[in-house]
């Protein structure tokens, strides 16, 4: 591992001339910043349109033949990146760029090769403008034949390349096929691009810049103006993530977990703040809280079943998790006590097979009762200095109580992680901010 920072910009960050340039400035103020990789412009405001949105818009219109709304298409992409290069004050030749896409689209080219001219032209652009070497991410992004990530010959190639060229901009979001055809990942995927080639150039730290001060301690939408999560470890973040905190494309986690990488979420619009530092583990002296953050989901529902003398019976569990398996539904919790055992799953994916699973259950485990408990909500409360302090699950089930709401199911990881409460989803939002208040605040 050495000094080197690769820098991924979202799409927010590089929306239009002026965000480049403060993304431009950022890079600059570092040297260790050198390898940069982009999103495509996304929105100026919340009523724009992202590029890559247009890009999908844009392949469609052309092959159902809607030749005067993709031209019209196509004009708005055009209009968005000539005010990027007019505002930069470079020079871009965009229109052949737009010939090539058109004449690819004739040939019949895939939607994902459309959909990733958004990162390709903007990394270009940048590349001007920064005076730095653009490397299409074909060269360095390889897929196998089945559509996976080829790690070995990704880092293989990328690796030799950008260590040779010293510093270039590389777009995010896409790679190539073995016969050379673009394939994208999933949306959002710029930032799988920078966890990889942070590790293809064993990169000291992996930043990803967007337009929030960092990962927060409980949703916004829930709690008002929640606390900027500083330091976080990787377990950590994915329990948060899981419950539906989101801050990175999870994908773009586990190459640089691997790999030992630390990532810095950073603010482009807010350059001095220190963001969310995501690492194995933080460094000693750390001053953390016993809670690193608060995430949940609604749409869950609990298959209570109760059987007396079940606790002497052998495969009761196995049997009923078996019957779940086989309807492809995944089990989130299952809290069991003597003679019952709770299974808590998604209540879209049970309301689906309902019918199937109750007979199963019924004729396989001959239970006494069977009760399904709908709207239920989960809110895990996560940190790994639960371990070391007393009366955190205390603390837990006051401010609960205090808020006047019922706990319907209780389930603590093994790992003293996290402590996972279920609540009825009329009460979801306010027990968030009783375990914001109580936790965190
Ligand atoms: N531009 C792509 C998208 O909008 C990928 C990315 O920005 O990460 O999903």
């Amino acid at each position: 591992m050495n000094n080197i920072v690769v820098a991924k910009f979202g799409g927010t960050s590089l929306a239009d001339a002026s965000q480049i340039k403060k993304a431009a400035g950022i890079i600059k103020a570092n040297p260790d910043r050198k390898f940069a990789v982009v999103s495509a412009p996304g929105k100026r405001n919340s009523n724009d349109a992202k590029i890559t949105d247009m890009l999908y818009s844009m392949h469609r219109q052309f092959t159902e033949g809607r030749q005067e709304v993709y031209a019209e298409t196509v004009n708005r992409i055009a209009v968005r990146y000539r005010d990027i290069i007019s505002g930069l004050g470079i020079t871009f030749d965009l229109d052949s760029e737009l010939e090539a896409i058109r004449e690819k689209l004739s040939s019949g080219v895939s939607q994902d090769y459309s959909a990733s001219r958004g990162e390709y032209l903007n990394a270009r652009i940048i590349a001007e403008y920064l005076g730095w070497p653009f490397v299409d991410a074909s060269e360095l992004i390889h897929f196998r034949e089945d559509g996976s990530f080829d790690g070995a010959a990704t880092y293989r190639s990328a690796g030799e390349k950008l260590q040779a060229l010293g510093h270039a901009v590389i777009p995010g979001f896409y790679g190539s096929m073995p016969d050379g055809s673009i394939k994208t990942f999933s949306r959002g995927g710029s930032d799988i691009t920078g966890s990889i080639i942070a590790c293809a150039v064993d990169a000291g730290l992996y930043e990803n810049w967007t337009d929030v001060s960092g990962m927060l301690c409980a949703d916004p939408r829930i709690v008002k103006s929640p606390k900027v999560i500083e330091s976080i470890t990787y377990t950590e973040l994915r329990e948060l993530s899981y419950m539906g905190a989101s801050v990175l494309h999870e994908d773009a986690v586990f190459p640089v977990r691997k790999a030992g990488i630390p990532i810095n979420i950073r603010n482009t619009n807010s350059p001095d703040d220190k963001g969310t530092l995501i690492a194995a583990s933080l460094p000693k002296g750390t001053k953390r809280r016993a809670v690193t953050g608060i995430a949940g989901r609604k749409g869950f529902c609990s298959i209570r079943v109760e059987k007396s003398q079940m606790n002497g019976e052998t495969g009761f569990g196995a049997e009923l998790l078996r019957i779940f398996s086989k309807n492809d539904i995944p089990f989130e919790h299952c809290p069991t006590g003597i003679d019952t055992i709770s299974v808590i799953v998604n209540s879209a994916l049970f309301d689906a097979r309902r019918e199937e699973i109750l007979r199963e259950v019924k004729n396989r485990l001959e239970p006494d009762f069977i009760t399904i408990e709908k709207n239920l909500a989960a809110i895990a409360v996560v940190g790994e200095g639960m371990v070391h302090m007393k009366g955190t699950a205390a603390k837990v089930f006051t401010a609960l109580a205090g808020a006047g709401i019922n706990v319907r199911m209780i389930d603590q990881g093994s790992d003293e992680l996290n402590i996972i409460v279920g609540v009825d989803e009329s009460d979801y939002e306010a027990a968030v901010n009783a375990l914001y208040s109580a936790m965190i605040d």
